[in-house]
């Protein structure tokens, strides 16, 4: 069993006609379940002078002009408290005495968003968790160290019990549990894995020499990383394989049902979609008109998440604040599915003679000219987003012992390619590498060229 290439076999290599079928399936029940129990639905579909029957074809569903946003996500979550008598939203299609698990976003910045769990929705994150474990090289019988925050939404006690219920041991520590009770309980138990955030792993290789060890030397052979940038970033995932003498693997998920974790390819490839039996991860949207986009190979938009096997609070049509591209080619790995890659936030976004550029899909692009550059880069701005001037100025790093003659080639292609792909013209100015600071906030692209009002 433990040489299966799957945890679910069947479903994970299903053909895209059935996965076809089996959505719109799924789509007509949840959307006339939602219609039914959740009167903050009824009034979306009375809104937008719709009625789930009218959704017959993934035509019809990507057209429905319904959104659910963040912000009104948040916003139902506290008129459910008031009104209601319980916090976990007007969305609630499942009777209160169902919900018999819950977990939030940390709370750290203001009110947290909740999540209820059904039984289902349980057994739900358990199996699509399952899966990526299982991509991965997590077996039964593993001992696997978590050092996520245990409070933190789907990656705390969810993928704890998600662990535990495909028959692996999860050493729940937490990230709570700090460094040192971190590395102790790594010393005793002896962990094969480890899931945690990619800067904690990077953290670790600092501090573990201070309790006596190297952190090469604790046994971990791969690591579960999300909840941030970092494990896609090739510079970041040699740095923390090296040092852990680890795979690392990055994962992009949620509750609803949402899985993705990227493969062993040398070359980052994106995450592989787990789940399309439970949820649409890529009904893409133009950020700005709302707009269905049409969905190529490498096409990048703003994603929308219906989740259809969902019975506590389901999202129908949530506009995610994430920017996302997805990938239908096969992979180069040979494992079956689709990709995706999320490159950032559309607040990010910025408008470059009516063409949307986003921040991450430049970095991602300059990536592809590593060994020649070093990947560190910024976009210069002149005033504040989201307009910005054409050509857009673009500051990189290029490698050590590189040529004039070389960098005038190197400059020529990669603004070829920022041209084609992208659709913009850029303004590339060459500094030395380790010219540009190192930020510990990864995502930091953006160089403003202005004084803040
Ligand atoms: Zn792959």
């Amino acid at each position: 069993m433990a040489d299966r290439r799957f945890w679910n076999e069947q479903v994970e290599t299903r053909s895209e006609d059935e996965i076809a079928a089996l959505r719109m399936q799924k789509i007509r029940r949840q959307l006339a379940y939602c219609h039914q129990r959740s009167p903050y639905y009824r009034e979306k579909f009375h809104g937008a002078g719709a009625t789930p029957q009218d959704v017959r074809t993934w035509e019809d569903f990507r057209r429905l002009p319904i959104f659910l946003t963040p912000e009104e996500y948040k916003a139902q979550q506290e008129r459910s408290a008031s009104e209601d008598g319980h916090p976990y939203g007007r969305i609630l299609c499942a009777p209160l005495a169902d919900v018999v698990g819950v977990s939030s976003t940390s709370g750290t910045t203001g009110r947290p968003t909740l999540t209820p769990f059904t039984r289902r929705d349980i057994a739900t994150t358990d199996e699509v968790l399952a899966r990526a474990f299982w991509r991965m090289g997590i077996r039964p019988g593993d001992t696997v160290l978590h050092a996520f925050g245990l409070s933190v939404w789907v990656l705390g006690i969810p993928a704890v019990r998600a662990l535990e219920a495909m028959g692996a041991r999860p050493i729940a520590v937490g990230a709570e549990g700090g460094t040192e009770r971190l590395l102790m309980f790594a010393r005793i138990t002896r962990p094969s894995a480890l899931l945690c955030t990619p800067s904690y792993a990077e953290y670790l290789i600092e501090r573990a020499p201070a309790a006596g060890i190297e952190v090469g030397e604790l046994g971990i052979r791969r690591i579960f990383c999300a909840g941030e940038p970092g494990a896609g970033l090739p510079a970041v995932r040699d740095k923390i394989e090296r040092a852990w003498g680890a795979k690392v693997y990055d994962f992009a998920g949620g509750p609803w049902g949402i899985a993705s974790i990227s493969c062993d390819h040398a070359e980052y490839q994106g995450m592989h979609l787990l789940s399309e039996d439970c949820c649409v991860h890529y009904d893409f949207v133009d950020p700005q008109t709302r707009q269905p986009i049409e969905v190529k190979d490498g096409t990048i938009g703003a994603a929308v998440l219906t989740a259809f096997d969902w019975d506590a609070g389901p999202p129908v049509k949530f506009l995610l604040n994430d920017l996302m591209q997805i990938h239908l080619a096969p992979c180069p790995c040979g494992l079956p599915g689709k990709r995706r890659r999320i490159l950032g936030r559309i607040d990010d976004m910025l408008i470059v003679r009516g063409i949307n550029v986003y921040p991450a899909a430049v970095r991602n692009l300059v990536n592809e000219f590593l060994p020649r550059v070093t990947g560190e880069m910024r976009i210069v701005l002149a005033e504040p987003p989201p307009r910005a001037a054409a050509p857009l100025h673009i500051r990189l790093e290029h490698a050590a012992g590189i040529g004039e003659g070389a960098l005038e080639d190197l400059g020529r292609e990669i603004g070829t390619r920022i041209r084609d792909r992208l659709r913009f013209t850029a303004q590339l100015e060459f500094v030395r590498p380790g010219t540009l600071e190192r930020s510990a906030h990864k995502g930091r692209l953006i160089e403003k060229g202005y004084r803040d009002a």
